[in-house]
């Protein structure tokens, strides 16, 4: 296998010597954010989206990144050719980088810029087909006026507890509620549900991320005149739908066959979840950057 590259602060270094200070502030503290991109046969999907969300949760926690968009664009895109990657996944870290051991982020002066990209093991061809079974969890997502959910930051210990759970049910992802009782979103993933030929999914101020896959199918609905309501939805309306998918970079469009235990219109992946995955899969090739 050839060596995997991984960018660090501008330059190039192996995979054994990618390496920060244990001063770091994302370490210490989960101070900083990240986004998880997705390339297909060399298109970086939706990378101006995903440089927008990186830049405006850098800004909303007042960290400095130390390269300009286009570097930023760049430096992705080149950490791809380097790894001759055609297709993969691509995580791209700021953290507040080192400091001391207070929290003050004025200690940290240097932000440190990581771009790792390798291939993806995603779920089989099969359960996009079948479906997954899926829980709702006891943790809630985090209070908005907390850490609000849009901000992608490091600090993603509401969304392992989540894991956590996932994990002790056997599921891969579950369904997360808000404060109010509302379904929010997965520990990673956007969750849209289909009742009567409506597409819902619930609005960001309910506690979900702005999600990129979530984004694109909103369009794709437009685009196609699909019906889409962002409206605040319940688990009850989550039992009761016609579909329930997820969507995330890493997921695509997944449908759920089943939510504690009640199956979801046919056990299935129903038309509507379907045909957005077919949609989808037919702009991720061409709506990006080419590196
Ligand atoms: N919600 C959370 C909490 C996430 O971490 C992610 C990213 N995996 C998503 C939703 C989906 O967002 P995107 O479509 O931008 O990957």
């Amino acid at each position: 296998m050839s060596e995997q590259w991984i960018y660090l602060n501008g330059e190039f270094v192996t995979k054994e010597n990618a390496k920060v200070s244990v001063y770091d502030h994302g370490f210490l503290y989960g101070d900083g954010i990240f986004e998880g991109i997705r390339l297909y046969n060399g298109n970086i999907f939706k990378l101006r989206e995903h440089l927008d969300r990186l830049y405006d949760s850098a800004k909303s926690i007042m960290l400095e990144i130390p390269l300009s968009y286009e570097e930023m664009q760049e430096a992705v895109a080149e950490t791809l050719r380097k790894n001759n990657l055609k297709n993969g996944y691509i995580r791209l870290v700021v953290s507040r980088g080192p400091g001391d051991l207070g929290l003050d982020p004025r200690r940290s002066p240097k932000a440190n810029v990581i771009i790792i990209a390798e291939q993806l093991a995603i779920y089989p061809e099969e359960a996009y087909v079948n479906g997954l079974k899926t829980i709702s969890v006891s943790p809630r997502r985090n209070l908005p006026d907390a850490l609000n959910p849009k901000i992608k930051s490091l600090n993603y210990l509401n969304n392992i507890l989540v894991k956590i759970q996932s994990n002790l049910a056997g599921v891969g992802e579950a369904i997360m509620l808000n404060s109010q009782g509302y379904v929010a979103e997965g520990s990673s993933d956007n969750i849209f549900i289909i009742k009567r030929g409506v597409v819902f999914t619930p609005p960001c101020y309910c506690g979900a991320l702005e999600g990129i896959t979530r984004l694109a199918i909103i369009e794709l609905c437009a685009k196609h005149g699909i019906p889409l309501k962002e409206e605040p939805f319940t688990l009850h309306d989550v039992y009761v739908a016609d579909e329930v998918f997820f969507t995330g970079t890493a997921a695509e469009v997944i449908a759920v066959r089943e939510v504690d235990g009640r199956t979801i219109g046919e056990g299935k992946a129903g038309p509507v979840t379907t045909r957005l995955l077919k949609e989808f899969r037919g702009i991720v090739e061409l709506d990006g950057y080419k590196i």
